[in-house]
């Protein structure tokens, strides 16, 4: 049995009240959390700093791990989609692609990340995962923006998920985006994770040009679409934001739009409505787009952000305290308490896993981070269990 004490106790929601101890059975799991008056001192570990559960990545690609730093920055959206298209079609080893996912994989371990939200185009993650010391939570995505091919595009991506229960391994249905995936494969991917109560992500506003997409401007997609050799003279812009086309597929579910760089206050006002997740990637917004969120459009959704790495295609590192110091230094908006909620509890509610993570749970081990918060920027000091 261990005894833990810190200056601060935050248990994913809120501060515990000082002289609060932790108390961790044999097995690493949180027994109970008793007041210091009650345990013998010198029973007592005591760490100088913020003890809070582990960290929930919301938002990662392991399967892109290999790509890390291989994808020029500030290419915008279109442009680093086909630069990603290109290096799939490289001929990368499967045995390359499963090492690097591996190499992410205890990177995030030991960056103190104890969940995460993947997404997944196919199964060369699925390995590591299996044997990983994370809980992944993984979204098969699918694409298909012409209509024609829902139940086609549909059928292909389905497999991967029945793989994924096969191995035991918790997973969805996703829709990449507006611009790859139609609306009514997004209502059909939309209404089997709502049958099944499973939590759905999308990637939502990255770029501007997607904007432009919808509106029927001039845009930047018709240079990727033209690569692929994708005829999209049938697409009649909906006029209007992307968000809004799709938003009324979702009923009463949960839901993860991941970026929001464009979004506007309408935007997220729909999505609020909706009770929808809002998943921040700042440094691969910065990577790709060199744009960040207008943050102060989400000062009412504190409770509904959650915060994702991206891949290592667009990142240079998996560390999602580094992910929230970005936000931290650009803007005021959020405190460090709403900080802390957002790199843990969450990113848990947002993937459906509450009840095992993010929060300081008696009877679970949902990991403990000793972090430092100075100049208003959080470090990891140490990995406590
Ligand atoms: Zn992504």
């Amino acid at each position: 049995m261990r005894f833990l004490k810190a200056n601060k106790v935050f248990n994913g929601k809120q501060w515990l009240p000082e002289g609060s101890l932790l108390v961790i059975d044999g097995q690493n799991a949180l027994k109970e959390i008793v007041a210091e008056n009650t345990v013998q001192k010198d029973k007592i570990e005591v760490f100088d700093g913020i003890i809070t559960p582990g960290f929930v990545n919301a938002h990662c690609h392991l399967e892109l791990s290999h790509l890390k730093g291989k994808i020029q920055k500030h290419t915008g959206i279109p442009g680093f989609g086909k630069h990603i298209i290109m290096q799939r079609m490289s001929g990368v080893s499967k045995e390359k692609i499963q090492e690097s996912a591996s190499a992410a994989d205890e990177e995030m371990w030991k960056n103190g990340i104890l969940a995460v939200g993947d997404i997944s185009n196919g199964d060369d993650s699925f390995k590591t995962k299996q044997k990983s010391k994370i809980k992944y939570h993984t979204f098969i995505e699918i694409l298909g923006l012409n209509p024609a091919n829902e139940s086609m595009m549909f059928d292909l991506s389905f497999p991967f998920l029945k793989l994924l229960q096969s191995l035991d391994l918790p997973g969805s249905l996703a829709p990449h985006a507006p611009y790859s995936t139609s609306l009514q494969l997004i209502e059909r991917i939309a209404k089997f994770d709502k049958e099944n109560n499973l939590p759905l992500s999308i990637h939502n506003q990255e770029t501007e040009e997607e904007t432009k997409f919808f509106f029927g401007k001039e845009n930047d997609f018709k240079g990727l679409y033209d690569f692929l050799k994708a005829d999209i003279s049938w697409f009649k812009a909906p006029g209007c934001s992307s968000l809004r086309s799709y938003i009324n597929s979702f009923n009463n579910q949960k839901v993860m739009l991941v970026h929001n760089t464009f979004s506007t206050e309408e935007d997220v006002h729909l999505a609020a409505d909706k009770n929808c997740f809002f998943c921040f990637c700042p440094k691969a917004n910065l990577y790709i787009e060199n744009k960040l969120p207008d943050y102060s459009l989400f000062k009412d959704q504190v409770n509904s952000i959650c915060l994702g790495t991206d891949s290592l295609a667009s990142n240079d590192g998996l560390d999602l305290l580094a992910e929230a110091n970005i936000i931290l230094k650009h803007t005021q908006q959020f405190t460090l308490e709403n900080a802390l909620q957002i790199l843990t509890y969450n990113g848990a509610v947002a993937l459906n896993i509450e009840n095992e993570f993010g929060t300081l749970i008696p009877g679970k081990n949902a990991g403990l981070n000793l972090v430092n918060f100075k100049n208003d920027q959080l470090s990891l000091t140490q990995k406590i269990i």
